[in-house]
């Protein structure tokens, strides 16, 4: 399979805030076992892979359909060609070199795409010595000349998976280290700590500092809140995890300590 097949099979960009409404999934979308599937959605004329939301331009034409996107995405993640046609992404990933373990799962997707998929899936083997790692974190990266925003990112207990949405930016890397960080936590079991509709971090739970005099400005960011407060209707996101903080309320639902 050469690139041009695997083009446009990614980032369908809504307009949405970093962290907003990140509250572990679950979509009245969502179809599970047992249940009877929804019908599938037919993609408009001429949009097939660009549905469910291509962003539309000024001039009516869909965002994703042009080349300058594919070529953009493709620069943000393979920079240096290393993975522009099948044999070398696999060879780059460690596909069919006899270590870790693989899978290919055939399944239908009514739900997204509306058409059946095969997938390959590899784990690399864990360094000896070490842990095997049970979370998973997959981040998109997202080209920043084209959006201001990404959807949301999501953490699941279940399955101890998390995907993140980011943007290709190296100035951009520390503010994802913190998202990246708060959909870990989101998979061990801890609860947001914001206003959904506000984005204002709740208190005291969702302040880093909630004993602080005066209250206001916080310096410091509640990892679940994903905000600080300047003041009572000003939040700002942190820069780095440097600002970031595990406050009790959340090492309480990771179990970092016990309830006293
Ligand atoms: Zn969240």
């Amino acid at each position: 399979m050469a690139r041009t097949n695997f083009r446009y099979l990614a980032l369908p960009l809504l307009a949405a805030a970093l962290l907003g409404g990140c509250g572990g999934g679950g979509s009245s979308a969502d179809v599970r076992p047992g249940e009877s599937a929804p019908p599938p959605v037919a993609p408009a004329p001429h949009s097939f892979l660009l549905f469910p939301n291509p962003q539309q331009q000024p001039d009516g034409s869909l965002q994703m359909n042009t080349q300058e996107y594919a070529d953009a995405y493709y620069r943000a993640i393979d920079p240096l060609n290393e993975r522009d046609t099948l044999a070398k992404y696999k060879a780059k990933n460690g596909f069919e070199t006899g270590s870790g373990t693989e899978h290919n799962v055939i399944f239908g997707d009514r739900r997204d795409l509306g058409y059946g998929r095969r997938m390959y899936a590899r784990s690399n083997s864990h360094p000896p010595g070490r842990a095997p790692p049970q979370i998973r974190v997959f981040v998109l990266y997202h080209d920043p000349s084209f959006s201001q925003s990404v959807p949301h990112s999501v953490g699941l207990q279940k399955g101890l998976v998390g995907v993140v949405h980011a943007f290709a930016e190296r100035s951009a890397t520390r503010a994802n280290n913190v998202v990246i960080a708060h959909e870990i936590l989101h998979t061990l079991g801890a609860t947001d700590k914001y206003d959904l509709a506000s984005l204002a971090p709740l208190y005291p739970i969702g302040y880093a500092q909630p004993d602080r005099q005066p209250l206001y400005p916080q310096s410091l960011t509640e990892i679940m809140a994903g905000r600080y407060a300047v003041d009572a209707h000003t939040f700002e996101m942190p820069a780095s995890l440097s600002e970031v903080r595990v406050g009790e309320a959340t090492a309480l639902e990771i179990r970092w300590i016990k309830p006293k």
